[in-house]
Order: structure tokens, then sequence, then C-alpha cells
């Protein structure tokens, strides 16, 4: 923390990976930090959660957006350093390979470069696809990520309480202790970081009408052989893929269904997932079935570990980062809200960059650069 900045009090509402990032980061920075959350990492998988249910992996990024940009690379650069041999969180990733075939034929200037992206010639690629590309890339095991993102907040002095805010002014009239203890804490929160993913729609104070869900249903399946990554992008609503982590299991997806909050599995997408998939990677399949015969889906279904579905928080117009003003009601103080929700499809690759750029936010706006 730069000598002329003091101690902050801050609250960042919300557990998934982007809060978590954001918390980390503040507390590095030396501010004081809790969280407040309604879901933690610790908790049995809920529909109200997004985080668990994620791939999750860093694929090339075909926009041409340069804050996307640019906080993309900034995550993958962090992600590289944790899942590094030796690296802080290795032992929740995978570093891999990853085949990805495209509908269009997509400009490689636009991919981030240290993926190292190599075009597949064109007598190689899948039937459906216009280009496609291998490059170095990782996978995270959700779980045990988000467990570390706790571990390592906590380790380092952050307070978790888990609280359903229903209005933005709780947190700032009562601050945590408003949800821990039932009474008002003594020491004003200085400042309020939203990092609600879906939550972002209802939350009093916020309710962002932009922010929808686009429904994900994936397949876990144990499938130690699979070596690669894959994927192709089948329409604009379905993607094919195989993700496979560090400890043998396989994320087998997937679907992309806008403004679709069906909470539970649908088990003909659950079919048509394992026919996509067993289409695209036949390697899928069990090494014995195949020295025998065509591999068909009932050969992957005994490699079924889970079935699930989570809802992707987007927002019409892309990521929100930016600052509003709340008054205190008790005393009239003007207190800072800062805005990092509606990742979409992109919360783990966008995370530690995004991250970044809400602490920038929250200190230009303490140090009254954006009240001017
Ligand atoms: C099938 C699938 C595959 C995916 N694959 C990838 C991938 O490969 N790569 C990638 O980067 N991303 C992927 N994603 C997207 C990624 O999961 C999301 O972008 C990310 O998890 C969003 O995180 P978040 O922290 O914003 O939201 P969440 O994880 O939903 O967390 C929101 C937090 O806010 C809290 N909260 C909300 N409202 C309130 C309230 N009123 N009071 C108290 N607490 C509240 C919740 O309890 C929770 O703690 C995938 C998603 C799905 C579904």
């Amino acid at each position: 923390m730069s000598t002329t900045q003091t101690v902050k009090n801050v609250v960042v509402l919300g557990a998934g990976v982007v809060g978590l990032s954001t918390a980390i980061r503040l507390l590095e920075k030396g501010h004081d930090v809790s969280i407040i959350a309604e879901s933690l990492p610790t908790d049995p998988r809920s529909i109200k959660y997004t985080s668990p249910w994620a791939g999750a992996y860093h694929v090339m990024y075909m926009g041409d957006d340069p804050r996307q940009k640019s906080i993309r690379e900034e995550t993958l650069k962090v992600m590289l350093e944790l899942s590094a041999p030796g690296g802080a969180a290795e032992g929740c990733f995978r570093r891999l390979s990853s085949v990805e075939y495209f509908l269009e034929d997509i400009d490689p200037t636009n991919y981030e470069s240290l993926l190292q992206p190599k075009r597949i010639p064109q007598e190689s690629l899948h039937s459906k696809a216009k280009s496609g590309y291998i490059f170095d890339t990782y996978t995270i095991d959700t779980t045990p990520y988000l467990n570390y993102l706790l571990a390592r907040f906590i380790s380092r002095g952050g307070v978790v309480v888990r609280g359903s805010v229903q209005h933005v002014n709780q947190i700032i009239e009562g601050g945590v202790d408003a949800f821990s203890l039932g009474k008002a804490a003594q020491r004003p929160v200085d400042a309020l970081v939203v990092c609600t993913g879906l939550g972002a729609r209802t939350l009093g104070g916020v309710e962002d009408k932009a922010v929808h869900s686009v429904r994900g249903q994936r397949v876990l399946v144990h499938a130690p052989w699979i070596e690669k990554a894959m994927g192709l992008e089948e329409s604009q609503e379905k993607d094919t893929y195989l993700i496979p982590r560090r400890n043998g299991n396989v994320i087998l997806g997937g679907t992309r269904d806008v403004d679709d909050w069906y909470p539970i599995v649908r088990p003909e997408t659950t079919e048509d997932i394992l026919n996509r998939c067993l289409a695209l990677c036949p390697e899928l399949a069990p090494p014995e079935v195949r020295a025998q015969r065509a591999p068909t889906a009932d050969d992957i279904r005994p490699l079924i570990v889970e079935v699930g579905c989570g809802l992707r928080p987007a927002r019409d117009g892309g990521l929100r980062l930016d600052v509003e003003w709340l008054t205190d009601k008790k005393d009239g103080r003007q207190v800072p809200m800062v805005f990092d929700y509606g990742h979409g499809s992109s919360g783990y690759e966008s995370s530690w960059g995004s991250a970044d750029m809400a602490v920038s936010l929250l200190e230009d706006a303490m140090a009254g650069k954006a009240n001017n």
C-alpha cells in the first residue's frame, strides 16, 4: 500500500471465483477485508452458486475488446504461475494441450501468445470446422481451487461471514456484524465490492436486469487415459468439449442456453453430450472396448461420476466493472460501491485481471479521483 493510503475496511459481497480473487487482492494491498456470501466453497453444489460447476479451462479469446483481452492476459499469467510445477496451487490444476475446432476461419493474431497456438492444417481439420488450433493451456479442478482461494484469504487474516443480503444498504449501515452478530458494527464500512454473479439481478440497490442466465449442463466421467482437452464449436448454442482434470476425471459438455433457468439436469441433454463427445473423441471409450469394437454411449455411461448444470452469470453489454456511490443514511457518508460481475462463460479466465481492475477502481475512488 502506498504511504498516502490508510487501511480501509472493505466488504466483498460474494464468494465465487470472482469475489474470492478480488478479496485476496484487496488483502494483499493491506486493507482489512471481509466477505459476506450466501454460498461458500465448502457448501454442497447449488444452482445459486455457479463457480463449482465450471469446466474450467482457458480457451483462446476470439473477441476484440481490449479491456477483456488485457483482463484475460493478466489472469493467464497468474494462473500459469499458480499451476507451474511447485506453484502455490499446482494440485488444483492440470497443464496440457488443447485442440479446438471453429466454425469460422479465425484470425490467430487475436489469440493469447502465451498459449502458443499452432494452426491445424486444413487436411487434419474436423469435418464441421473451418479452422482449428492446438495450444497449451491449463484446466482447473474447481472445488479444490475455490477452497484454495478461501484458505489463502482466511490464512492472511480475511474474515468470512455467511449471509443473504437483501439490499446493499444493509452492509453500508450495519457492516458484516449485522449478519454475524445481529448488531451494527462499530467500525464503518469504507467500501463495498459487489461480486454477486447472477445475484446482481435481484440484489436491492443493484437490480441489474441486463444480468441473465446462460445455462450449461455437463457430465463428469472418470477417464484417466484422456490426455488432451478438445473442443468443437457446433453452433452459437452448443460447444462439444472434453476437459481432463488432474485426478483423471474429464468434464464433458456442453450447452449454452440463453435465459434458461432450469435448475436440474435434463436426461436427454446428458445423452446428447455423451454422443457428441464420443463422436468428437472416440478415445473417450475405455481402451479395452475400443480394442474389440466401435464404442457407443453405453460404454461411457459406467464412467459417469456426476451430472450437473450451472447458470453462467451473463450480462448484456458484458462484464460490469465500475463505481457508484452510496449514502450511509446514519451520517450522510459517501461510500464507494465497485461492481465486478457479469463474467458469463469466463469467470475463471478473467478472475485475477478483473480483481486487479476492481481494486484500482476502489483505490481511485477512495483517493477521491472517481468523485470529481
Ligand atoms: C458448465 C459451465 C462451464 C463453465 N466453464 C468455464 C470455463 O471453462 N472457464 C471459465 O472461465 N468459466 C467457465 N464457466 C463460467 C464460470 O463458472 C463463471 O463465470 C464464474 O463462476 C462466475 O463467478 P462469480 O464469482 O461471478 O459468481 P458465483 O460463483 O455464482 O458466485 C456468486 C457469489 O455471490 C453470492 N451472492 C449472490 N447474491 C448474494 C446475496 N444477495 N447475498 C449474499 N451473497 C450473494 C453467492 O452466494 C456466491 O457466493 C462455466 C460455467 C458453467 C456453468
